[in-house]
């Protein structure tokens, strides 16, 4: 057990988690972070951000350092441990990490969200040999090649553009017979002449010899099966907060998202969320700030 009381532990070096640790160190309170793996989450393989909250800066990576570097200067103690459990401990709450436990007075539970996965066969299988979720880092690799990409909001259609750099043909398949995407990214998808959407097209399998070679699809509206043949695959079908270490006290939903009130206090005292970890967050990044923003606020108010 570390000897140390925080008045603030932020779970998760996300955008959500670096800004809340920001604002609190700030305000002159005592915070650590704690991140499992690498600080940035979902953004950090991002070259072109839309609405960034920082406009100045393209990249997830940029911004990302940005925000670690403001956060060394504020004085915040950057912990490279996954979180593993948090408990009531009188006043106090313990955040237990693979290695130790820290003692906080508030905390906040940014922990956001990881891709889901289709969960067909070939998927795990293929993973690395044609099989990616990052369209920035493995597109080059796509060069002139055709790929399959599934699903119908903002990252499918954001990361089916991106590819669409690179490959021949990317064949965006989607399960209903319309995007949710906002309008900007499905104007854009219309637009490319290396985009070919196939509507009420569900995908069950990826198969291939030493990398992807087809994805065999079914038609939703008619039953009929086909093949595409194809070298990568991508699939963009929404996300799984990362909210499996919390305890049972904490209220999720369905999806295991947390639920929060109107100031982002979970039903365990003394602990906030905010960010793609909380039921109702909108997916954008300058929510993220904001919901960051108001869970500091109100958990500061609690430590007066
Ligand atoms: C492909 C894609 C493209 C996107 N593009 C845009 C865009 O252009 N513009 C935009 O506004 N939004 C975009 N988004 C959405 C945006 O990335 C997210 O809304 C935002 O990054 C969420 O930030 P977060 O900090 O809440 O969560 P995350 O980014 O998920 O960060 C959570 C962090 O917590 C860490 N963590 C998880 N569990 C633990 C644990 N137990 N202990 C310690 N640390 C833990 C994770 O490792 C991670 O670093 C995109 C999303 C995707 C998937």
């Amino acid at each position: 057990m570390t000897d140390k009381t925080y008045d603030v532990v932020v779970i998760g070096e996300g955008i959500t988690g670096l800004t809340a640790a920001c604002r609190a160190a700030r305000q002159g309170r005592s915070v650590a972070s704690c991140e499992a793996e690498l600080f940035g989450g979902l953004v950090i393989n991002i070259n072109e951000l839309e609405g960034s909250p920082a406009t100045e800066h393209a990249s997830g990576v940029e911004l990302a350092s940005t925000l670690m570097q403001e956060n060394a200067e504020a004085g915040v103690q950057s912990i490279n441990e996954r979180v593993v459990g948090i408990a009531a401990d009188g006043a106090l709450l313990q955040v237990r990490t693979e290695g130790t436990t820290h003692l906080a007075r508030a905390v906040i539970v940014a922990s956001g969200a990881r891709l889901k996965r289709l969960g067909i066969p070939g998927e795990a299988e293929f993973d690395h040999r044609g099989v990616s979720q990052c369209a920035d880092c493995d597109g080059p690799m796509f060069k002139d090649e055709e790929v399959v990409v599934v699903g119908g909001g903002d990252s499918a259609l954001q990361e089916a553009l991106v590819l669409a750099r690179f490959c021949r043909k990317v064949h965006l398949l989607h399960r209903g017979p319309g995007f949710r995407a906002r309008r900007h990214f499905v104007d854009r998808v219309n637009a490319s002449d290396r985009i070919a959407v196939q509507w009420n097209t569900v995908a069950e399998e990826i198969t291939g010899g030493q990398c992807v070679e087809k994805v065999r699809v079914r038609n939703a509206a008619d039953g009929t099966r086909s093949e595409i043949p194809c070298a990568g695959f991508f699939a963009y079908i929404g996300l799984a907060p990362n909210s499996e270490y919390l305890p049972a006290a904490i209220a999720r939903d369905a999806n295991g998202a947390v639920l929060t009130d109107g100031s982002l206090k979970t039903a365990l005292d003394g602990v906030w969320a905010a960010g793609a970890v909380r039921a109702g967050y909108s997916g954008l990044l300058t929510d993220a700030v904001k919901e960051a923003e108001t869970a500091v606020a109100s958990a500061l108010t609690r430590l007066k």
